[in-house]
């Protein structure tokens, strides 16, 4: 297969190249002019990159008309919370825009192709205690830029599927960590700060915002594999992708301490807050399961311990 992977070079993205390679498939990917490609470092030479930034409808057309994809997995995006609350606008530009003129594109020259569009577990907002764990159903209420930027990427999914009948599977996938994950996220923050403290280049302590939210982790290992499976997915529907258990952050911050090689400190930072969290996000993701069989394999300390290893190395190398 052909497969299109928008934002190759992210977290998700790289991660998911790596699995369609390893299942033989032919891979390409887009990318920015300044884009850093150190995720892509195992699979580089065996994927095609294009240099296209997808709120350019010309650079979109472009790519699907070349490569001609059989399927597309759409993450390019703005992807950080917390930067959406300083940057509305260029949030809901990027994430809206790229995946309109990536539709536009395919409608236009490839309306064949199996579409995936990258929603988030941050559609839901507000969630009410008796609506956990929470299923597709439930009411969207989103308490972020971010999160309204993914809703409407959503509904964008869910229209260009009635309109055109196009085969477009949408996914409100929960937190992923992992190796890779980008610095400013709550794992990768405290083991970054960790690595740094064990030699000696950081003060033994960890901030911390909010450490009293609760959230749903899965590998990013294993939600690319969930991904791959979206084939046997309805087209049109929509899946929650989580492992349906949910960490305190405080607790997650406590088990990276227990793995650290020297005495780590927690210290509160006001501005690591966010001006209205989302208390707990828990999955039901039954409806996924039930469509492809898909269990997650790897165990949450694995992950942690994972993105802890892949910290070291990188402090190591760059400080
Ligand atoms: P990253 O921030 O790591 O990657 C985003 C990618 O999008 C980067 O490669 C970035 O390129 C690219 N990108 C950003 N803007 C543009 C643009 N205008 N044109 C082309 N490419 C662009 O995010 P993740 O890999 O973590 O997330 C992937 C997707 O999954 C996103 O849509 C995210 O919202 C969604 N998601 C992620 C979750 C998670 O826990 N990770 C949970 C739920 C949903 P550059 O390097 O140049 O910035």
């Amino acid at each position: 297969m052909r497969v299109l992977i928008t934002g190759i070079t992210g977290f998700v993205g790289s991660h998911l190249a790596e699995y369609c390679r390893s299942l033989g498939h032919e891979v390409a990917g887009t990318m920015r002019w300044r884009s850093q490609q150190e995720n892509l470092a195992d699979v580089r030479d065996e994927v095609q990159l294009y240099e296209a930034d997808l709120r350019d409808a010309y650079a979109a057309r472009r790519v699907v008309a070349d490569f001609r994809p059989d399927r597309i997995f759409h993450l390019a995006a703005q992807s950080f919370v917390h930067a959406s609350w300083s940057a509305p606008a260029e949030t809901m530009s990027t994430n809206v825009l790229c995946q309109v003129h990536l539709l536009e594109a395919v409608r236009e020259s490839s309306p064949e192709t199996h579409f995936h569009v990258a929603g988030s577990s941050e559609e839901y907002g507000d969630v009410l205690p008796d609506e956990v764990p929470i299923k597709e159903t439930n009411p969207l209420r989103p308490l972020s830029p971010y999160a309204v930027s993914k809703v409407a990427q959503d509904l964008m999914g869910f229209q260009y599927f009635r309109s055109y009948g196009m085969p477009i599977v949408r996914t409100r996938a929960f937190n992923h960590e992992g190796p890779r994950r980008g610095e400013v996220f709550v794992t990768s923050s405290f083991a970054k700060q960790i690595a740094l403290a064990e030699i000696d280049k950081a003060a033994p302590y960890l901030d911390v915002g909010n450490l009293d939210a609760k959230r749903d982790f899965t590998d990013v290992r294993d939600v690319v594999r969930a991904y791959w499976l979206l084939d046997h997915c309805e087209a049109g529907d929509v899946y929650n992708i989580g492992s349906g258990t949910a960490w305190q952050i405080g607790d997650v911050a406590k088990m990276l301490i227990d793995m650290a090689k020297v005495p780590v400190d927690i210290r509160m930072d006001p501005a690591r807050m966010r001006p209205s969290d989302v208390p707990l996000l828990q999955a039901d993701p039954s409806k996924f399961k039930a469509a492809t069989g898909w269990e997650p394999e790897i165990p949450f300390e694995t992950t942690l311990m994972d993105t802890l290893e892949y910290w070291r190395g990188r402090v190591r190398r760059t400080g």
